[in-house]
């Protein structure tokens, strides 16, 4: 081999593991190709993307046969060698190939190479003779207000979400639209300051969170809600901008929060990024490229900004680490919690998980001396928590799914000018429509479902695949108009609780209702002024809102989630309680939350009500721990489908077969079919894998997939890896 002979290595774009060799592009030198850039390069009969991962002396193929780079597309390296590290970890963890790992850590747009210019950026100038208050309108007043303390100027990125506001105060000619002035970096490290001073057990969080900040530490913020969490990470950011240094802040889901980023944005204008899939791939591509570049100083985001490249990220916090929407469920089914702790770990630097309700793994975690737990115990601005109480409904009456205690306790407090929250986590008119002559139900053509009846739009739509039909007049079975439509969604409720409260205004927030751009914002902000008296809900409602005026909410279908044979559905059900119950009684006002319940024994709602959370936390653990469960036990389950049920599981009972075979401490589950056996016209196995010893697991993982891959059985069969499964189905 000549001194030379150069060979760059390639992590492609492909579902095939290992690194591929190449030869410079013609007339280029491998140094030129800076570890970290993307390439694209000849693969099989096309091109696809690359990242350069270095450079090679020799290789195993006979060098004649290397084939050139087709085209370099970065001068500069796009994934530091920070970004590659934290690849190379989530390729085995996940079990993924790296190529197709670090392509998902980019965004859209840079993944289809896009390139790296910034445009320059658009903002808003306030006008001098624009008034101090608009007359009506409360957000118009609010912008101006945030102007006015940040120079009478802002970026769209500061003004996102405001749209609609902007337009109207622009034909007023309140503001204009202007090119930002650029240079000094263009961001402001001027922090604005907060007003509030932490209180003893906040600052207690705080200055354990940052004696140890040159280092990794992991902290568990416990906190109820409404004890001021976001002010410690306020805090922490205050300390971690002034050094100059980066944060990260991930959020379960940006549009469920638009408080939280008007909180941060506010403290330091201009140097706040949001990155979430509702944004435009260019509008990611450019936040990226901004964090990527160090102007961004905080970046907040959800799930996929894990990945973002901060080159001096010093600080993560997690907001409501026990969120399900931090689990990705599909391509690599990485989990944003765990990998942001294994971000920080690798970079050296302290992560904050906060909730008031911490998954049973953080808790475990604590108790393990992994994470530090810190805990904030009373509510900042003094008010108490909510009487909890369960609310029998055995033999009851009911009116449509409510009980005639309930309705009673409804009026009472809307009577005494309180808001009334009410929560059902299922959206539509009735979930199946049933025939009354026949007995049978409108199933999904395409899946093993029924249909959920949607009345106002007159359609059947299946929640799983999205399939939608006319509401039928007569049974496609029999033919009988004799249709019955039992049970509870959100949009029945409605028109119930309309019929019973006439006279107060109501509010329905699910994703039916929000569709529309603007218009979760927009009901939000009525339900916070209290324009709305009562509330109901799917799980958005649950998340993360501060409602004042809320002294009574309720958790109506407690049942279904005691009986789920999702062995999780308990924990998530005392979570959305608790949180539920953080929405009620926030001020002055004392607040009431009911559970409706056929199952008032239960231990679980028993201990909840004894011993709140916290005595909740410790019975699951204890039965997680019986029957052997995470956090006790390391879980990977293995999914198929096929359009002939027999070759899923056929692909899956080799796997079980394979995995017998092999001398390890992995048991194995099923194959069984999925809790939906069929979906979107496709049939539906599963098999678990459950290990004591997390390292048993992966090293068997490591030799199975390969030996999967080849086999016949796998053909025209779709199958993933889910390695610490979320969902069950
Ligand atoms: P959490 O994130 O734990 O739900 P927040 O940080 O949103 O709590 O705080 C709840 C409310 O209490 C907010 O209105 C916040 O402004 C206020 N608050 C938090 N900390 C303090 C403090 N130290 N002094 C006064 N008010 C506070
Ligand atoms: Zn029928
Ligand atoms: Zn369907």
């Amino acid at each position: 081999m000549t001194p030379d002979v150069q060979i760059i290595s390639v992590a492609v774009a492909a579902p095939l593991e290992g690194e591929f060799h190449y030869v410079p592009p013609a007339g280029m030198t491998a140094e030129a190709c800076p570890v970290g850039a993307r390439v694209r390069v000849p693969f099989g009969a096309g091109e696809r993307l690359g990242i350069v991962l270095g450079r090679q002396d020799g290789s195993s193929l006979p060098l004649d046969e290397l084939k050139p780079i087709a085209s370099l597309l970065d001068e500069d390296a796009l994934l530091a060698p920070a970004d590659i590290r934290l690849g190379e970890w989530l390729a085995r963890y996940y079990h993924a190939p790296l190529g197709e790992v670090l392509a998902q850590m980019l965004p859209v747009a840079l993944r289809d190479g896009g390139g790296m210019d910034l445009p320059v950026p658009q903002g808003w100038v306030v006008d001098d003779a624009a008034p101090h208050a608009a007359s009506r309108s409360r957000l118009q007043t609010a912008l101006l207000e945030r102007f006015r303390s940040s120079g009478g100027m802002l970026s769209d990125a500061d003004l996102s979400g405001h749209a609609a506001t902007l337009r109207a105060m622009r034909d007023k000619g309140w503001v204009r639209r202007i090119a930002l002035p650029q240079g000094g970096g263009g961001v402001a490290d001027a922090l604005v300051p907060s007003g509030v001073s932490l209180n003893e057990e906040q600052q207690a969080a705080c200055s354990m969170i940052l004696s140890g900040r040159e280092a990794f530490s992991a902290f568990l913020l416990h906190g109820i809600t409404g004890s001021g969490k976001t002010e410690v990470y306020l805090a922490l950011m205050d300390d971690v901008i002034a050094r100059g240094g980066q944060v990260l802040v991930l959020v379960p889901e940006i549009s469920l929060t638009p408080q939280l980023v008007e909180r941060f944005s506010s403290r330091l204008p201009g140097g706040v990024v949001v990155l979430h899939s509702g944004m435009t791939d260019n509008a990611r591509r450019e936040a990226w490229i901004r964090s990527w570049k160090g102007q961004a100083r905080v970046i907040i985001g959800t799930r996929s900004a894990v990945f973002t490249p901060m080159p001096r990220l010093a600080l993560i916090v997690v907001d409501e680490e026990h969120d399900g929407s931090y689990k990705q469920q599909e391509g690599m089914r990485y989990h944003a919690r765990d990998v942001a702790v294994v971000r920080a770990m690798q970079r050296g630097i302290p992560i904050v998980l906060g909730s008031a309700t911490p998954s049973l793994e953080s808790l475990f975690n604590v108790e393990q001396g992994r994470y530090r737990l810190l805990r904030l115990k009373k509510r900042a601005a003094g008010a108490r928590l909510p009487r909890m109480e369960v609310l029998d409904v055995r033999r009851r009456p009911m009116h449509e799914g409510l009980s005639a205690p309930l309705i009673e306790r409804m009026r009472d407090h809307l009577v005494a000018g309180g808001q009334v929250l009410l929560f059902l986590n299922r959206r539509g008119f009735a979930p199946a429509l049933l025939c009354h002559a026949c007995g049978g139900h409108e199933s999904c053509r395409q899946c093993s479902a029924p249909m959920t009846v949607h009345r106002s739009r007159h359609r059947l739509v299946c929640h799983h695949c999205g399939a939608e039909r006319p509401l039928p007049r007569h049974c496609s079975a029999c033919g009988s108009s004799e249709l019955d439509m039992p049970g509870q969604g959100t949009e029945r409720l409605e028109m119930v609780i309309q019929g019973l409260f006439p006279e107060f205004p109501f509010e329905r927030i699910d994703r039916d209702t929000t569709r529309r751009k603007g218009a979760l914002e927009a009901k939000l902000a009525r339900a916070r002024a209290g324009e709305a008296r009562i509330l109901l809900g799917t799980q958005m409602l649950a998340k993360g809102h501060d409602f004042p005026g809320v002294t009574l909410a309720v958790v109506l279908d407690a049942d279904r989630g005691l009986f789920s044979n999702d062995f999780r559905a308990p924990e998530r059900l005392v979570q959305l309680i608790v949180q539920v119950a953080g929405r009620a009684g926030r001020a002055e006002r004392p607040g009431e939350v009911l559970i409706q319940t056929h199952q008032p024994e239960h231990p679980l709602l028993q201990a909840l009500l004894r011993g709140g959370f916290d005595a909740c936390a410790k019975a699951l653990m204890h039965e997680r721990r019986l029957a052997n469960l995470p956090p006790f036990s390391h879980l990977a389950m293995l999914r198929a489908e096929a359009r002939d049920a027999a070759r899923s599981l056929a692909m899956l009972e080799r796997c079980g077969e394979w995995i017998a075979s092999m001398p390890a401490d992995v048991h194995v589950y099923g194959p069984v079919p999925a809790p939906l056996e069929r979906r979107a016209g496709r049939f539906r196995h599963q098999l678990m894998l459950s290990s004591r010893r997390r390292e048993a697991l992966h090293l068997l993982l490591d030799r199975l997939l390969p030996a999967v891959r080849s086999w016949p059985e796998s053909r025209g069969v779709r199958w993933s890896l889910d390695v610490d499964p979320q969902d069950m189905g």
